[in-house]
């Protein structure tokens, strides 16, 4: 911890620990519905080759998911796996009562069209909250009841993270740095449904710095590292930061040593923000912890059980 950080150590979001309470409370939750319903909630993760980011994040999710008593299978396929093979397992587990929820780890190998594979995802099943389906039920939302969305993990966690630090966000001014489908454009609506007046910013947005400092809450989901300054940020604003992006350590003696940075200056930040989350130890855990809640929901409304509030 540099000394900017201890100076301001309550202001730092603690996305780690939190994401550790969310997974005991659906841990709890689990064990409750196994006992009423004699119903494991179950995940079936797909990997289509062998990016190791993206196997790191796939071994992590299932131990994230065993942890909390859900059934996790993992389906590894090969790198030159087809399209049509892929589709064809899609649809094995979109038929098969046992398997409550659905996740294709993203990027895909170039023959496959990852917007083909999220199409053909049973909606009930779409744990990521990727298809059009559920971002439709999202944007006009729909957030209760059977038909419900599926709200993709990232943004829900963010959310989750800023009400427990700022209790009703009605009324705030958010500015969200990002408009991808699966970060920025969910996290807006997201944040208009919770009444915040919001902002969405992006590579074509005049006088970044200007819009950033309105916010009230910033989330930045740009995926530049630490492009966010100190001096973009309002007073005692509320920072959320996405950004996962890899960068040399700079250690001298280990030059091939990477660090995890994220969008934000976090030395600067930290001493003009009101509150703020690591990179890493921020929303990363969350995105895990989301992926296990929207799994035990989807297994709630699958089996016509009321799924818990988390
Ligand atoms: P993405 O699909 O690449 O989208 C990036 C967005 O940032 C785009 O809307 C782009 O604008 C905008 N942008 C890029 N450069 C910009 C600049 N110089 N000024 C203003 N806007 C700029 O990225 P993503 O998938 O949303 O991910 C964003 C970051 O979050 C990445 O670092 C990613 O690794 C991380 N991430 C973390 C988690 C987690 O669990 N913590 C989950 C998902 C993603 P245009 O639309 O105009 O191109």
């Amino acid at each position: 911890m540099s000394d900017a950080t201890a100076q301001f150590a309550d202001r730092i979001i603690d996305g780690k620990a939190f994401a550790e309470g969310l997974s005991a409370r659906i841990g709890t939750a689990v064990g409750g519905i196994t006992e009423a319903h004699g119903l494991t909630p179950s995940l079936a993760v797909v990997l289509v080759g062998d990016d190791p980011a993206s196997r790191v994040y796939v071994r992590n999710k299932g131990r994230a998911a065993a942890a909390a008593g859900i059934a996790a299978a993992d389906h590894r396929l090969d790198v030159s796996t087809t399209q049509d093979e892929l589709l064809a397992l899609v649809a094995t587990l979109n038929g098969d009562p046992a398997v409550h929820g659905i996740l294709v780890q993203l990027p895909l190998p170039g023959q496959i069209d990852p917007a083909v594979v999220v199409d053909a995802i049973d909606p009930a099943k779409d744990v990521d909250g990727f298809h059009v389906v559920n971002t439709g039920r999202l944007a006009t939302g729909r957030m209760s009841g059977p038909k419900a969305a599926l709200v993709p993990c990232t943004p829900l966690g963010c959310r989750m993270l800023l009400e427990d630090r700022l209790g009703d966000l009605a009324g705030l001014e958010a500015v969200v740095l990002g408009r991808s489908n699966i970060v920025g454009k969910p996290m807006a609506a997201l944040l208009t449904q919770a009444s915040c007046t919001v902002t969405v910013a992006h590579s074509k947005t005049r006088d970044l710095p200007a819009v950033c400092r309105r916010a009230d809450i910033l989330i930045a989901a740009v995926g530049r590292p630490q492009m966010v300054q100190g001096d973009w940020i309002k007073p005692g604003a509320a920072v959320i930061d996405v950004g996962i992006n890899r960068v040399p350590a700079q250690t001298g003696d280990e030059p091939d040593k990477i660090r995890l940075v994220g969008d934000v200056d976090f030395d600067a930040a930290i001493a003009v923000a009101g509150a703020i989350t690591p990179v890493p130890g921020g929303v990363g855990p969350m995105t895990i912890a989301c992926l296990l809640a929207n799994t035990v929901t989807a297994a709630c409304r699958q089996n016509g059980i009321d799924a818990p509030v988390f």
